[in-house]
């Protein structure tokens, strides 16, 4: 087994693309449906390794997907926890593992299942947060303060606008909207479409359509809405403002809230993605020899790791550089 320069895995002469569109692999694993995974799935090419429910949030046909097994090798689909239908790729060959994780999350959340660990000889995990400034709070606590928003602006009369990415973040607040706060949101079409891929696959949720006559009657009182992110911002929530004729409050969720500053009332640090300490917590429990970080924050996250004595490197093909041979 090996990877090639191009973070390509190879088992015994079958190359697999790792959440790229693998022009010269022989199948190429998806790890989850968010747009710049999916490359592999709107090239129409390759066989696809991925889960029923990322090819059906994508909006592909099922008929692509690969069997696990192929040239003596085995894979293994693990959850990874970032948002429906997400898995990690984990394969052995020759004695030896390797296991990419794609984006996870150690936590379980009200719409997606936590990540499983396994020890593993290669990891090649995601590092967007992989830096120490990134510290989540509990879920719990941010589900506490999103639907105490929802509900003090909702039953004074006001609409409350939630944005967050239409893939899996829009579900998890239309979730908390519904079973924390007894409430049905309005959603756009899109977010509309992945809500029912979720509910397809047990994860029950309960959303009005923009544009459909029950939107429209809920529309007619106070609502909330779920939006996708770009969408909620203080222009919008003064537009929205002034054709309902009530006050707006507008917030969103994602991690980016632990640094950066948005448009809207308020930013809530509800992240798809480990924290540093989750991160760390993942490969102490792998127990990997070789360690290679991808997908953000690759530079400083093999640092971290290479200061608590992981043999790390980033793989972007820049930097440190461990030996990329036959392991
Ligand atoms: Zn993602």
């Amino acid at each position: 087994m090996r990877l090639d320069s191009r973070f390509n895995l190879e088992a015994n002469g079958h190359r697999i693309a790792l959440d790229t569109s693998g022009s010269h692999c022989d199948s190429c694993f998806v790890s989850h449906a968010h747009a710049d995974h999916t490359g592999a799935l709107r090239s129409r090419k390759n066989k696809i390794i991925a889960s029923e429910e990322t090819v059906a949030l994508a909006g592909r046909s099922a008929d692509r997907i690969s069997s696990l097994e192929f040239d003596g090798t085995k894979a293994e689909l693990l959850p990874s926890g970032h948002m429906l239908g997400a898995r990690q790729l984990r394969v052995e060959c020759g004695g030896e593992s390797f296991t990419y994780t794609g984006d996870f999350k150690l936590e379980k959340s009200l719409t997606a299942e936590k990540a499983e660990v396994c020890e593993t000889d290669v990891l090649m995990i995601e590092g967007t947060f992989g830096d120490p400034a990134y510290e989540f709070p509990e879920r719990e606590e941010v589900y506490d303060a999103i639907s105490f928003f929802i509900k003090k602006n909702y039953e004074a009369g006001s609409i409350v606008l939630l944005g967050g990415y239409a893939l899996g973040k829009a579900q998890e607040l239309v979730a908390i909207t519904n079973r924390l706060c007894g409430l049905k949101p309005v959603v756009s079409e899109r977010i509309g479409r992945a809500c029912r891929v979720y509910s397809d696959f047990g994860v029950k949720l309960d959303a009005a359509v923009m544009g459909t006559p029950e939107a429209e009657e809920l529309m007619e009182s106070n609502f909330v809405a779920v939006m996708p992110f770009h969408e909620v911002n203080y222009a919008n929530a003064v537009a929205i403002s002034r054709r309902f004729r009530r006050s707006v409050y507008s917030a969103i969720a994602t991690g980016w809230a632990k640094s950066m500053r948005f448009p809207v009332d308020v930013a809530f640090p509800l992240s798809d993605h480990a924290d540093f300490k989750d991160i760390l917590g993942y490969v102490e429990a792998a127990r990997p020899k070789t360690v290679y970080c991808c997908h953000g924050n690759e530079g400083t996250l093999s640092a971290e790791l290479r200061k608590r004595g992981f043999n790390a490197a980033p793989a972007d093909g820049k930097g440190v550089q461990l030996s990329l041979g036959t392991w």
